[in-house]
């Protein structure tokens, strides 16, 4: 989708500070990071949110936990604990109608989260 900011990303279009990328997922440094680690997870394909998958998409969902993980390793914070949230529609938080993963730590994360 060409006005899509992560599909944009993805295709090297738009700039972001990418930590690694394969044929089918990106990992980049979240804008506005929230925690010391900020790692968005995307699909190179557009899927508009968690809500919008269908099960065709479970191997790429399956990738897309897969790549949380090593981002998490890839940033020092796979030992310490990391938090993967994926916020699907606006009332939880979707400002951007892209699946995502985040991935967070670098600090305590707590819970219940907001
Ligand atoms: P959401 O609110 O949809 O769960 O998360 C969207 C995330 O994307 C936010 O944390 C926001 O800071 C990040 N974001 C939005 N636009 C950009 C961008 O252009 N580049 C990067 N690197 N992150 C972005
Ligand atoms: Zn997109």
């Amino acid at each position: 989708m060409d006005n899509c900011i992560f599909c944009r990303i993805a295709s090297g279009e738009a700039q972001a500070r990418i930590l690694f990328a394969d044929d089918e997922v990106v990992a980049f440094h979240d804008l506005h990071p929230q925690a010391p680690v900020h790692v968005l997870i995307v699909p190179r394909r557009h899927v508009a949110s968690l809500a919008h998958a269908t099960p065709d998409d479970a191997p790429l969902l399956g990738r897309l936990c897969l790549a949380a993980a090593e981002a998490a390793r890839r940033t020092g914070i796979a030992e310490s604990g990391f938090r993967v949230v994926v916020n699907s529609g606006a009332g939880a938080g979707q400002s951007v109608f892209h699946v995502h993963l985040h991935v967070l730590g670098g600090r305590p994360v707590g819970w219940p989260p907001g």
